[in-house]
């Protein structure tokens, strides 16, 4: 990089020293650096910090995981995956045979369309239509994960553990959305908030948030090695999937489990400890 560049200013200056080790500063101070110095739109330095944030994050922090991958055994064939497309508003169907952990191919709205304009009844198996899956190990880089995706001309992945079971599925989008935030495409339906402040001053949490998000809005310190979610973490102090109306105590908050099945917490209700006087 040439020092004498005309554009040479606070942010450009920065990226030089960068370049050339000299002060230790990450290229996310630069950015912030070039914000305060009114060098960045505000609107770009979440984007800027976000694709910079895809080389320390992992597949599986971003999947959708096995349980809540919509999919379909290979024999329910050709009816049941248009029934899924049009139900649960997925346009890429991974299709399997007898269970998750054994994906055969991805059959793709788009392909069905030709074969239902031509009115033939006998409808094709599914093995005839499909498409190969991309299998990619759960703890590939995001940032990798978006080359393999560009590379590949793909959008899906599946995610396999390291014995090879399928853990998880990944799509561009879910990529994107960590540059440019959540994308609420024509077919999304609205999740409720995974943190619900109540009237009487007490929350309700999905089981799902993380435990990251959970310290961040609650001051809390929670950590596991083992899980990511506050239900996992429930889970994990329990040794087994908590029921309805089990209480916890964490430093500060009372939890509740409100809503649960056998095999996880959805909803948990979060009591602040009475202040002493
Ligand atoms: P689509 O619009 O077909 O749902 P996108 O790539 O826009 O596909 O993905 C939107 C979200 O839906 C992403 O979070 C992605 O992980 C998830 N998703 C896509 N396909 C499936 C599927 N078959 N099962 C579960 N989640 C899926």
């Amino acid at each position: 990089m040439d020092d004498s560049s005309p554009q040479e200013g606070g942010f450009w200056s920065s990226l030089v020293s960068l370049f050339k080790n000299k002060n230790g500063h990450t290229l996310e101070d630069a950015i912030r650096e070039a914000l305060r110095d009114g060098e960045l739109k505000s609107d770009d330095v979440p984007m800027l910090l976000g694709v910079l944030r895809l080389q320390r994050l992992y597949v599986h922090e971003l999947m959708v995981p096995r349980t809540d991958i919509v999919c379909c055994d290979v024999a329910d064939g050709f009816q049941e995956v248009c029934r899924l497309i049009v139900e649960e508003g997925h346009s890429r169907i991974p299709i399997y045979e007898g269970d998750k952990d054994s994906i055969v191919g991805i059959v793709h709205a788009k392909d069905l369309l030709g074969i239902l304009l031509s009115g033939c009844e006998a409808k094709p198996d599914l093995t005839q239509i499909m498409r190969p899956a991309l299998f990619i190990p759960e703890n590939k880089n995001v940032r990798d994960m978006l080359h393999e995706f560009l590379k590949r001309r793909q959008h899906l992945a599946i995610a396999v553990d390291e014995y090879g079971g399928t853990s998880g599925l990944i799509t561009l989008e879910d990529v994107i959305e960590e540059i440019v935030g959540d994308i609420e495409d024509e077919h999304d339906t609205e999740e409720p908030a995974e943190i619900q402040s109540l009237p009487d001053g007490t929350h309700l949490i999905s089981g799902r948030l993380e435990l990251e998000e959970m310290n961040e809005a609650f001051g809390a310190s929670l950590a596991s090695e083992q899980v990511e979610t506050i239900g996992g973490y429930l889970c994990e102090l329990s040794g087994r999937v908590p029921r309805i109306g089990e209480s916890f105590a964490i430093p500060g908050f009372s939890l509740t489990i409100k809503e649960a099945d056998k095999k996880q917490v959805r909803w948990i209700h979060v009591k602040p400890d009475a202040k002493d006087a």
